[in-house]
């Protein structure tokens, strides 16, 4: 274990993220240098304990063998670190950037004291293993002849593919974008996900013989039926990508858009242009309001921040969290408590408040005679969403985002395929055999269970390699 007093010697300190009025500047990540001794102290708070709930079912979905290396890093041997990183996890360097570290909630040491920065001690492993060389290709095994087509390139399809690879089938990659990565490329901002982190890892695994097709929509461009019938296995892994929208009067005016509309168009203008070519909706010198919150509504918040808009509002549905856990939502689950993201403390920063308001329902959007946005009327609700009487308020906005969350995948694919879906549209498949309704054709992630997290897209695009392997071969020694 870490240092067997650690724990009571140290207290948590995580590694902190760029001013937030420098950051708000520029696309760069919001990361700082990872501080060597500050991460060592941290490793030393690990109790190593009997149960490590950090890496059960409550805590790491890919089941990180976290107190081991909290305890390398502690020691100062972070090569080893790294290795046993590398053998649950295919992508520490998205997850220690992007995972919410459901981990750290179930961290024995939080029920006292504030829990160990897994997170962060993830983070510095895997950037400290590429700055000194130590991650190479995972070399391709034998080759057993066949062929596998996975369908999508987000952090499912490239962890099935690296670990297909690994056991020596072959496999193509086919992704309707023009780059590759899913929601890391096209969903999360730079600002949390430097592009060039994700390319990178796409090059090793190119590297390593993985074949990417981009531009390649299956269901459109290319016949879903086709590719079944040329391969011995197919997997879906193609995200939950239908967004809710909000179907109230004036939905039609021009200045309202789906989150997704607006996070891809930036991060897409930016790598095509450095935002030069005009092919993105700009927030600058607009009144901003985002409804709904998650990780896209802060990137909405931190993306409209960064084009310099006149003000933002985030409205939520929901009452605002209690800042200490409730009696019904003990350790070790995911504490569901008030929290500060990147982008509230940058709002916070720019114009004196956090952005949230809470307990709002919106109306009606307004609009101007020639159809542009002008405004939103709201009103207030109690905790059982019933609304306030006399509480309409209207706001004035020229832009207002929609991240009300996703619903389910698209259905060209299971149409074309008469694959089943579940009762919540999502493509039916169990998380015992991934097998869909179609033989041959798997499904995992959010495409079979609605959009989650990116280090369950991983977990999910593991053990999907590890079924599919096994119906291919009669057994697996894929993890
Ligand atoms: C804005 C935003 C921010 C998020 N932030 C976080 C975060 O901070 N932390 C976190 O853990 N999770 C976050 N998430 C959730 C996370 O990104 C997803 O759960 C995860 O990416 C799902 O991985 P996936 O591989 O299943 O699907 P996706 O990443 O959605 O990838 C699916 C891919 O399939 C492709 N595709 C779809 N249909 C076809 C077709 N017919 N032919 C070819 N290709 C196709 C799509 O273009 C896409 O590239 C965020 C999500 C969003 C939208
Ligand atoms: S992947 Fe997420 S849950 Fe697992 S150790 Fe890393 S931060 Fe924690």
């Amino acid at each position: 274990m870490g240092k067997v007093t650690g724990f009571k010697e140290y207290n948590r300190e995580t590694e902190p993220y760029r001013d937030p009025a420098l950051r708000i500047i520029d696309f760069k990540e919001l990361y700082t240098e990872h501080n060597e001794s500050r991460l060592q102290t941290q490793g030393a708070r690990c109790m190593d304990c009997g149960v490590p709930f950090c890496q059960s079912n409550n805590g790491c979905p890919v089941y990180n063998l976290i107190p081991e290396w909290n305890d390398l890093v502690y020691n100062g041997r972070w090569q080893d670190a790294l290795e046993r990183l590398h053998t649950t996890n295919n992508f520490p360097e998205f997850t220690g950037r992007v995972c919410p570290a459901p981990c750290e909630g179930a961290c024995v040491l939080g029920i006292t004291s504030p829990a160990v920065t897994i997170k962060n001690i993830e983070c510095a492993i895997i950037d400290r293993g590429f700055e000194e060389g130590w991650v190479t290709p995972k070399v391709a095994g034998d080759s057993t002849g066949k062929t596998i087509a996975i369908i999508g390139s987000g952090p499912c399809g490239l962890a099935a593919a690296e670990q297909l690879n690994t056991a020596g089938h072959k496999i193509t990659v086919y992704e309707r974008a023009d780059r590759l990565g899913g929601l890391l490329m096209y969903g999360i901002p730079n600002m949390k996900l430097e592009k060039d982190v994700v390319e990178r890892r796409v090059q090793l695994m190119r590297d390593a013989g993985v074949e990417f097709i981009v531009n390649a929509n299956v269901g459109k461009d290319i016949d879903p039926a086709a590719l079944v019938a040329e391969n011995d296995a197919v997997l879906l892994a193609t995200g939950a990508t239908l967004a809710r929208d909000l179907p109230i009067p004036g939905r039609d005016a021009k200045g309202v858009h789906l989150a997704m509309e607006f996070l891809t168009a930036n991060t897409k203008s930016l790598l095509d242009s450095g935002l030069e070519d005009d092919n993105y909706i700009s927030a600058k010198g607009k009144n901003v309001i985002v409804i709904g919150g998650g990780d896209t509504g802060t990137d909405c918040i931190g993306t409209s921040l960064r084009h310099g808009c006149k003000s933002l509002v985030n409205f939520e549905l929901l009452p605002k969290p209690p800042a200490e856990r409730a009696d019904n939502n003990p350790w070790p689950l995911w504490p569901r408590i008030y929290r500060v993201d990147y982008g509230h403390a940058e709002a916070e920063e720019k114009f004196g408040d956090d952005p949230r308001v809470y307990s709002i329902m919106s109306k009606k959007f307004i609009q101007d005679d020639k159809g542009n946005l002008t405004g939103i009327v709201t009103v207030n609700v109690d905790d059982q969403l019933k609304e306030i009487p006399d509480s309409e308020k209207t706001w004035e906005a020229d832009l207002i985002m929609l991240s009300m969350g996703f619903l389910q995948p698209e259905h060209y694919i299971n149409d074309a395929l008469s694959m089943d879906v579940d009762g919540r549209g999502n493509f039916k498949a169990t998380k015992q055999d991934y097998r869909t309704s179609v033989p041959k054709v798997y499904a995992a992630s959010d495409c079979r269970r609605g959009q989650d997290l990116v280090v369950r897209a991983i977990n999910e695009g593991r053990e999907a390699a590890r079924e599919i392997d096994r119906d291919l071969m009669g057994s697996t020694q894929l993890p």
